[in-house]
């Protein structure tokens, strides 16, 4: 064991969430980071519409408004008392923000600028608020940039292009990682009194995704070996819809008189939505295309549809619909209007599609996008593994990777940036307090074999099944099987083909020996991750007989509180899978009828 490290506090993961809790750690003990990706490489950079806040900046908004729709979009299943915790300390943490130097928009008067989102709204009149601070279309990055800027300064160590591939626990508690240093293949050993896993989430294991490649469920599954339960698996956000492969998305071209053209080249949302057509809510829409693309009408019979926003095509729709003006003349678009109102998306086609919106056609998909399980924690980011609060000593978790739960079955947009940033400054804060009082564990003799041994096997195996073609065909089975529609054969089926998967993994072949950046080996390994969360998520969805927010089962269409209103949690012991459950958390709103 040459190369061993030893800091008080490692964070595993730097994105919004690890930086955060880095920065806020590394405040009272000795602190490092270790991110598989330069850190601000990371998802976080992505997020484009903000961070939420009852800030109350435009009109009357309170942080108990804020709660509520949160309580609401979980579709109930989410802990009220973090729910509470998080909104309530959403506008200090957002303000806290701003005062470390995060640029974000402005009103005339100068305070944060905010914009509305869904499900935002004044609890008394129904109406949308705007409650999402942002940064122009770059909240995430300027996140990421701002709180990288500030470990920096706090004398934070960075372990930069080091991926962790296994979590070290001594009676019960934690006593450190190990991970890979991708740039020699080295490993090192990290000894350490706390461990916060702040991975992301994984939604790669998904065929059409908005995440980013980094998104292999490694912390998740890492815990998962280590017989940390996993919790809420099966309930996962399909964002909808959005241009192939990507994060933009459609609403506000639809807004601005755009449609949707199936492979017969018909408009086909009057059929769905009579009297909203194009403009019927996300989920309506995304629903409406998948039943086109089931039904073979795709483009070319394939998993996309478009939308067109050219000019002659929203003037012929818009007369037909009958469409006008605030002053009550014909509604008519021109190129220009396309340009000015939907200047972004225009950007995008034009770049990484190739595609011109105001003479072409522009592809578009439902995307899976968002994961609400993960590993459970509560508010402070302490890793808990039953329903009676137990928690494992020096573990912590937070970001998209970590279910506190806040999200329940379905994440309110904008709330995930909050996530981050409250619970990762907690699990900070309370890494720190823990290593303070804590000595460091003995390090096992041999803490560094079971990463060895799985490398080892790829790289020495004699097998012939190429990564690629596993892992295309897991994304295939999850996305067709386990997706936005979900049915209990279908599950079981696709259960059975990720277990073939899991043994045909076992023989994959990795053609590239070497030591030095070797990512081939490395795609194979996380590889095995999303296989290992694959299967968790098909399982938990498989057992839940109901649909609640983003689990959506064609054979149980009802919500169920009679018997569902608790949370899954899958554990692996001894090679076998464990289902349990814990009760929700409600303090102040009991659950009420969804409304469509
Ligand atoms: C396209 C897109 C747009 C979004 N827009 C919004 C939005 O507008 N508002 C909102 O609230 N939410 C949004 N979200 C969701 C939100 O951005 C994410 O949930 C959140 O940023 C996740 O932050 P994180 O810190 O948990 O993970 P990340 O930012 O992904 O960071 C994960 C970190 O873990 C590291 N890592 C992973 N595995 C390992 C390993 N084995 N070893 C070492 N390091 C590892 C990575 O290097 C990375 O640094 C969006 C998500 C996407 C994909």
């Amino acid at each position: 064991m040459a190369n061993i490290h030893q800091f008080e506090v490692i964070v595993v993961g730097a994105g919004g969430a690890g930086l955060m809790a880095g920065l806020y750690a590394s405040r009272g003990a000795k602190t490092a980071v270790i991110s598989k990706l330069y850190p601000t490489r990371s998802h976080t950079g992505a997020a484009q519409g903000g961070i939420s806040a009852a800030l109350g900046n435009y009109e009357e908004d309170k942080p108990e408004w804020h709660i509520y729709d949160t309580v609401k979009g979980s579709d109930y299943l989410g802990d009220q008392d973090a729910i509470e915790f998080m909104c309530n300390e959403a506008i200090d943490t957002v303000i806290e923000l701003e005062h470390m130097g995060l640029p974000f928009d402005r009103t005339p008067e100068g305070r944060i600028s905010q914009r509305p989102f869904g499900g935002h709204t004044n609890n008394e009149t129904g109406k949308p608020v705007r409650r999402a601070a942002h940064a122009a279309d770059r909240t995430g990055h300027m996140i990421l940039q701002t709180l990288y800027q500030q470990c920096i300064k706090n004398k934070v160590t960075f372990f930069d292009e080091f991926q962790v591939l296994d979590f070290i626990v001594v009676d019960g508690r934690a006593a450190g990682v190990v991970a890979v240093e991708l740039a020699t293949g080295e490993l090192h050993t990290f000894h350490a009194k706390a461990v916060i896993f702040a991975t992301g989430g994984y939604g790669r294991i998904f065929e059409v995704t908005s995440n980013a490649y980094a998104y292999t469920g490694d912390g998740a599954s890492i815990l998962l070996r280590r017989g940390i339960p996993l919790e809420d698996m099966e309930f996962f956000q399909f964002h909808i819809p959005a241009f192939t492969n990507s994060a933009s998305s459609s609403p506000k071209a639809r807004g601005e008189g755009a449609v949707l053209i199936n492979g017969n080249g018909e408009r086909f949302m009057p059929k769905y939505a009579p009297t909203v057509k194009d403009l019927a809510s996300l989920d309506v829409v995304s629903r409406a295309i998948l039943t086109e693309i089931k039904g073979g009408r795709g483009i070319n019979g394939k998993n996309y549809v478009y939308l067109d926003i050219r000019p002659e095509t929203v003037n012929k729709f818009a007369a037909k619909d009958g469409r006008t003006n605030p002053d009550g003349s014909p509604y008519k678009i021109t190129g220009d209007t396309v340009l000015q109102k939907i200047p972004d998306i225009v950007d995008f086609c034009r770049v990484y599609l190739g595609v011109d919106p105001v003479t072409q056609l522009m592809p578009i998909q439902p995307t899976a996008h968002y994961a609400m399980g993960g590993i459970p924690t509560n508010k402070y980011g302490e890793v808990v593994v039953d329903d009676k609060g137990t928690t494992v000593p020096g573990l912590f978790a937070a970001g998209e990777c970590a279910c506190v739960s806040v999200h329940g079955a379905n994440r309110l947009g904008t709330n995930s940036l909050l996530d981050i940033v409250v619970f990762g400054k907690h699990a900070g804060l309370k890494a720190a307090e823990y290593a303070k009082q804590a000595d460091y564990g003995k390090l096992p003799q041999d803490a560094e074999a079971s990463a060895m041994s799985q490398f080892e096997a790829m790289r020495n195996g004699s097998g012939k099944e190429a990564v690629y073609d596993l892992s295309n065909e897991m994304k295939k089975v999850m996305f067709s099987e386990v997706g936005i529609y979900r049915n209990g054969s279908a599950m079981e089926d696709a259960i059975d083909r990720i277990q073939e998967l899991k043994e045909k993994y076992k023989y994959v072949k990795v053609n590239d020996t070497g030591k030095i950046f070797n990512t081939e080996l490395l795609n194979a390994w996380e590889l095995g991750n999303m296989l290992d969360i694959a299967e968790v998520v098909a399982m938990s969805a498989v057992n839940r007989t109901e649909s609640r927010g983003g689990h959506s089962r064609e054979d149980y269409p009802n919500r169920d509180d009679v018997n569902w209103l608790k949370h899954t949690l899958i554990r692996k012991t001894n090679g076998k899978f464990e289902t349990s459950y814990k009760p929700v958390v409600i303090t102040k709103y009991q659950p009420k009828a969804r409304v469509y």
